[in-house]
């Protein structure tokens, strides 16, 4: 597996940042460390400081028109897309880290998994300069519906969940496949030992061997559990003959609670 992804070579993150030891710290362990380890995956950290061009080596200044807080200088950001072009090659994606960009979603995982090299720009204070984004051609992607207070955590969630997509990362590919949102449906339940835990036992099936069994039974409990928690990600899923049969059984069982 491992093979594969050194033929098809690494999937590359261009990573620019004013706290590098705080991107650097968030690689060292897991899963993540041990793609960059095995080559599956290689990161360059690059600190938008060292692509200043003034003295003080400044990267924020007052916002125009006033208001609380400072803005990210374009000058720098400029430079460093422009270094990291001539440096490591055309990026297939460069994305500014943003609370206002396209959800981050598994699906944006997997399209960003074939643009290799992906460059990630992490905002600080209140934001980047609006011209940036034109001038560097980046889209916006947010991590949710909240603010940090900078993009840092953001890209690492990136580079974590499109590192999980390339062979030879994750240890068992098979986890990958049966990850949460790959189908479109979340994760069945994990149960491991013991078999009877302070009195809770696990479920039967999953004792007993029965391969094909089990694997119904975590179709079924996976389709149960997303209507449950995220219905709307049910009518989006591919669902098979089998289980679109569940679905009316378990729709209509609910009905019927109601
Ligand atoms: N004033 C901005 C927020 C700035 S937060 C606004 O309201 O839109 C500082 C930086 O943190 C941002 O530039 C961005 O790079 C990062 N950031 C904060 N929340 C984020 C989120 N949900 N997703 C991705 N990046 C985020």
């Amino acid at each position: 597996m491992a093979g594969d992804a050194l033929r098809e070579g690494p999937m590359r993150f261009d990573i620019v940042t004013i706290f590098p030891a705080m991107v650097a710290g968030g690689l060292t362990e897991g899963v993540v460390a041990r793609g960059i380890g095995r080559g599956a995956v290689d990161v360059r950290i690059w600190d938008l400081r060292e692509q200043t061009t003034d003295r003080h080596r400044s990267v924020d200044d007052v916002p125009y028109g006033g208001g609380p807080g400072m803005v990210m200088t374009p000058q720098p950001w400029v430079r460093a897309v422009e270094a990291i072009r001539v440096e490591r090659g055309e990026p297939g994606a460069v994305v500014l880290m943003s609370p206002q960009g396209r959800l981050f979603t598994q699906a944006e995982a997997v399209r960003l998994r074939g643009l290799s090299p992906v460059v990630l720009l992490c905002g600080r204070y209140e934001g980047v300069d609006e011209r940036v984004r034109e001038m560097v051609g980046a889209e916006e992607l947010s991590v949710g519906d909240f603010v940090v207070s900078g993009g840092e955590l953001p890209a690492l969630l990136v580079v974590d969940a499109v590192s999980r997509l390339v062979p030879g990362v994750v240890g068992d590919s098979g986890s990958v496949e049966e990850d949460s949102f790959t189908r479109g449906l979340l994760d069945y339940p994990h149960y491991t030992r013991p078999a009877e835990f302070e009195g809770r036992r696990v479920p039967d099936v999953l004792l007993s061997g029965h391969h094909e069994e089990v694997r119904k039974w975590r179709r079924r409990a996976a389709l149960a559990r997303t209507l449950e928690r995220r219905p709307e990600l049910v009518d989006a899923a591919g669902l098979d003959d089998e289980e679109r049969a569940w679905l009316r059984e378990m729709r209509t069982a609910r009905a019927q609670k109601t």
